[in-house]
């Protein structure tokens, strides 16, 4: 029997606080990058696809942005911000 399946790895990029277009508030968003990866017998074999995502600590909407985006975004929080 084959054990195929897809397997999702979730890398936190960076922490954003910018005010959120659904709730309002001036929350800090989460941006991570999810990959999935084929797998057989728990195996990794390949990516299948690689999604960035921003979502907000406050309301819990999630929004897929562009890898530009995302990159630029994580750019933002250099040293200059501490
Ligand atoms: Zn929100």
């Amino acid at each position: 029997m084959l054990i195929i399946g897809i397997g999702v790895t979730e890398v936190l990029l960076s922490t954003l606080v910018f005010t959120c277009e659904t709730c309002g508030n001036n929350a800090a968003h989460q941006l991570t990058k999810q990959n999935r990866k084929f797998s057989l017998f728990f195996i990794p074999l390949f990516s299948v696809g690689t999604k960035y995502l921003d979502s907000c600590t406050a309301c819990g909407r999630i929004i897929e942005v562009s890898k530009v985006q995302a990159e630029a975004a994580a750019r933002q929080v250099g040293p200059d911000l501490r």
